[in-house]
């Protein structure tokens, strides 16, 4: 497995104590040395040209918009303050801040490829926080309005005090294997060739191992008996953490749930190998972004050591 996987790995220190200081974030959002990274509808600026790469911006880039920006602190490298910024409530972002020719917004699947590993862990982290704040404007507790505090990994409500804080979704998600095979499922939408580990949300009162059970049985009809966790991976669409493990069935008869799934079927050690190696044949399985091809290829060496 991987060290780092997709959307981990970001170079920023988070600086959870120095946020603390009200001061101190004053003086960093008035550093000019700070960088600002644009989130228009949670897509993130990102410079034309190549190689691809994230358009940081000063904060003057804000100075004529008409919305109060509230700088998201992503965190420290070295000592250069990072932010994120919202414009999603400009019409036409790019002529708004005279960025025309210079730069694009770009939804972050479709540069997952492109830019370093680092850069789209920062644009990660700012998409499920940015999603996060744009939900919870108002206070679950009382309905009156929510500010962000220390620097955007907290809203505290206005009138009743209550403290807010950001979301992370646990979503378990299982390579199943009974001897030389490995259980895949094709979700709706999905080309007809694809599938994946079988995957549903943690419920509240649940393990990560009773939830690998309860939703493998509950889409397939297989019955799971020992899990094993393996790596997990944030999953910022929008706020996931992807808990990746390998369950051993104990049972082979499918009866599926067509609710969740299109089709599920067993397949080979071998036939799986081939299609993480990207050979054209009857499977397709997901790329190495997702840490359904990780659990399958963690599953596939260690058959072959
Ligand atoms: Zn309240």
């Amino acid at each position: 497995m991987p060290d780092t996987i997709a959307f981990s790995g970001s170079p920023l220190d988070r600086a959870a104590v120095l946020r603390r200081d009200g001061g101190w974030l004053e003086r960093q959002l008035a550093d000019p040395a700070a960088r600002f990274l644009p989130l228009w509808n949670l897509d993130a600026l990102v410079k034309l040209g190549n190689p691809r790469s994230l358009a940081w911006a000063r904060l003057s880039l804000f100075e004529d918009v008409d919305f109060s920006p509230d700088p998201i602190l992503l965190g420290l490298d070295g000592e250069v303050a990072h932010f994120a910024v919202d414009v999603s409530p400009l019409e036409d972002p790019l002529v708004a801040l005279g960025l025309e020719g210079a730069a694009k917004f770009e939804e972050l699947r479709s540069i997952g490829n492109e830019l370093p590993r680092e850069e789209i862990a920062v644009v990660a982290h700012a998409r499920s926080l940015t999603n996060w704040h744009q939900r919870h404007r108002h206070c679950a507790v009382c309905g009156e309005t929510t500010i962000s505090v220390m620097g955007g990994v907290q809203r505290r409500c206005a009138d009743c005090g209550a403290e807010h804080f950001p979301r992370t979704d646990p979503v378990a998600i299982a390579a199943i294997v009974r001897g030389d095979r490995c259980l895949l499922g094709r979700g709706p939408g999905w080309p007809d060739t694809m599938y994946s580990a079988l995957a549903g949300f943690v419920e509240p009162g649940e393990t990560i191992e009773e939830a690998v059970r309860r939703e493998v049985w509950e889409e397939s009809g297989v019955v799971v008996g020992n899990v094993r966790y393996v790596q997990s991976q944030p999953w910022p669409f929008p706020s996931s953490l992807m808990i990746g493990c390998i369950g051993e069935a104990l049972t082979e008869e499918l009866t599926i749930d067509r609710a969740e799934l299109l089709d599920a079927r067993w397949f080979t050690r071998d036939e799986i190998r081939a299609a993480l190696d990207g050979a054209p044949g009857p499977l397709v399985v997901p790329p190495p972004f997702a840490i359904a091809h990780h659990l399958m290829r963690a599953w596939v060496e260690a058959q072959d050591g």
